[in-house]
């Protein structure tokens, strides 16, 4: 793992309250993005358990799967997944083919019930399991180091010692593993963790408990540092919304990339905050691969080629207002 670099955002900053960007977008150069931090360690741990074939289970545009396809195959495994729905966007379809692309089994799941059942049979099968987002103890593991990686940093003076760190949050393992290390650490940096998903409740509570596990000792402190919020959600996971979309056109501005399902809501809640102007510092902590999408979507098949159970999971977008 190579560091990501921090980089202060001039345009977007206000006299009392500074914003800086941490470039997880680029943890990789053939696919960047949060989910490369916990894959690796997942992966090593598949090859060490001595299987060949791993399974997942992610929505139909997840970045997880799409990640778990590319590292997964080049390590040499077959890798299948399990989706189920989501709301359609040009993005969402984008990732489906280059799942398909990248030789990903995908079986599709309408309802969570079916997605169950499909998991058992390839676990059964002898698959080895990597979880939703990747995010079980040892994937978000990978964000307890990337705390320490950002401690250099401050360390070292490329950036002051944040505040705030504000990252979007599905399922919670990379805000718990931040959490922990910044406990761990003993940095006064707080998290404040934007919940994206649904159901919120079901999610905020496995991130308190996956903060609390890694945090060991720490596990009051961490728990004490990490903020959330449902405010930026909208309608639902995966549905646009206008504060979204006025941030996703600010960071365009200053060269960030980002899509409406996890970066946009993450960096409207931070922009928010450095308009209230409390905290000093504040880090956007991006988590959307940069890497161009071209040489992942190469031999992609046509829509009419695609299973149309498979297109059947891209639900209806933002329902009329
Ligand atoms: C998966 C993902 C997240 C959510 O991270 P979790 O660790 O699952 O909470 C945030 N941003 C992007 C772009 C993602 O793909």
């Amino acid at each position: 793992m190579t560091e990501t670099p921090v980089r202060l955002l001039e345009s977007l900053s206000r006299r009392d309250s500074a914003l800086w960007v941490k470039h997880d977008d680029r943890t990789n150069p053939l696919y960047g993005g949060n989910k490369v931090r916990k894959i690796e360690r997942l992966l090593e741990h598949a090859k060490r358990s001595g299987k060949t074939s791993l399974v997942t289970i992610g929505a139909l545009g997840s970045h997880h799967v799409l990640a778990t396809g590319i590292f997964g195959a080049a390590a040499g495994f077959l890798v299948e997944a399990v989706v189920v729905p989501q709301p359609s966007t040009p993005h969402v379809l984008e990732m489906l083919r280059a799942d398909l692309a990248r030789g990903i089994r995908l079986f599709p799941a309408a309802t969570l019930a079916e997605a169950s059942l499909l998991l058992a049979a390839r676990i059964a099968r002898g698959r080895y399991f990597i979880p939703l987002g990747g995010s079980n103890e040892l994937g978000a593991s990978g964000y307890v180091e990337a705390a320490h990686e950002l401690a250099g940093q401050v360390a070292r003076g490329e950036l002051p010692e944040p505040d705030l760190v504000v990252v979007p949050m599905g399922s919670g393992g990379t805000a718990a593993g931040l959490a922990a290390g910044f406990a761990s650490l003993g940095l006064r940096t707080r998290v404040l963790a934007v919940t994206v998903t649904e159901p919120p409740w079901l999610l905020e509570r496995s991130l308190r408990r996956l903060t609390a596990r890694l945090a060991g000792s720490h596990a009051r402190d961490a728990q004490s540092r990490l903020e959330t919020t449902r405010s930026y959600l909208g309608g639902g996971y995966g549905l646009i919304t206008q504060e979204g979309d006025r941030a996703a056109l600010s960071a365009s501005q200053v060269g960030l990339h980002l899509e409406p399902t996890y970066t946009a809501k993450a960096f409207a809640a931070a922009l928010d905050r450095v308009a209230l102007g409390r905290e000093r510092t504040i880090l956007y902590w991006h988590t959307f691969s940069s890497a161009p999408m071209a040489p992942l979507l190469e031999g992609a098949p046509e829509d009419a080629a695609i299973d149309p159970k498979l297109l059947r999971l891209a639900r209806r977008s933002n329902p009329p207002r």
